[in-house]
């Protein structure tokens, strides 16, 4: 890797912990219906408002050694995670999309499955506000490409997707997760189903019906395991969104890969 391929992934880098850092302040907020700009963050045991240290990612964790600098009460771990996890997606998706629209359009869509994860882990809710933005903006990143159908827009403005493919992952992901909605009375949420549209919305039909068996696998095998362990019994509400997600991020990378295979199986 050159010099500038160097510089251009830390920048990404450091980008993704921005990001990761308001992903904190977005899934600690959120729930609780505040603001997301004021006031400013504090300590929540001794309500000192954080200094300029404090405020930079990963570094502030560090260098305050995890430890309010008031009251040196302990600051969880699960900041500075969450900061790294967002910078590392950011490099993961950059590096397999370089620099294009379609890196923004994955990370959009990533970073809004992260911070739900978050709140759904938390909260056992997906927030409609979250959900409502990924659709605003999935719809404003297709304008492009539904008008490069007639006009020969520029290459960088496109989103590599099929427009008509995405509509149909919006109805497909919506729709199966209704009918399972209704099936299962209450054993899934409709947070779930207005997630899958939306998930749905940015990979498309094949991607889709990805996503929904992975993820349902994926929760399968660690809600069996969580029974076994005797940690959990089949009454117990399981938070859907992070297997949903994860299981996006898996279609993003390797769908195709995934798929190409399967077919390989059936021949
Ligand atoms: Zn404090």
């Amino acid at each position: 890797m050159d010099f500038y391929s160097a510089f251009l992934v830390i920048i990404v880098f450091l980008i993704g912990l921005s990001f990761g850092s308001f992903l904190n302040v977005v899934v600690y907020r959120l729930p609780k219906k505040s603001s997301l700009v004021t006031p400013p963050s504090s300590c929540p045991a001794c309500e000192n408002r954080l200094g300029f240290i404090e405020l930079i990612p990963l570094l502030g964790y560090l260098i305050l050694k995890g430890r309010c600098k008031h009251c040196a009460m302990k600051i969880s771990l699960r900041y500075p995670l969450v900061e790294l996890t967002t910078g590392l997606l950011f490099v993961l998706i950059y590096t397999y999309f370089g620099l294009t629209i379609d890196t923004l359009f994955y990370l959009t869509l990533l970073f809004l499955l992260l911070a739900i994860a978050l709140i759904d882990l938390e909260h056992r809710i997906v927030p409609n506000t979250m959900v409502a933005v990924g659709l605003g903006l999935g719809f404003i990143f297709y304008i492009p490409a539904l008008a490069d159908l007639w006009l020969n827009l520029p290459a960088w403005m496109v989103v590599k997707r099929n427009v008509i493919d995405a509509a149909g992952g919006f109805l497909l992901g919506g729709a199966i997760m209704l009918i399972i909605l209704l099936v299962s009375r209450g054993g899934m949420g409709a947070g779930d189903m207005k997630l899958m549209a939306l998930i749905g919305l940015y990979v498309g039909l094949r991607g889709a019906a990805l996503v929904m068996l992975l993820g349902f696998f994926l929760g399968a095998v660690v809600g069996v395991t969580f029974m076994v362990l005797g940690k959990l019994t089949r009454k117990d509400a399981l938070p859907f969104a992070p297997y949903l997600s994860l299981a996006a991020l898996i279609e993003v990378l390797w769908g195709e890969q995934i798929w190409n295979w399967y077919l390989n199986l059936l021949n």
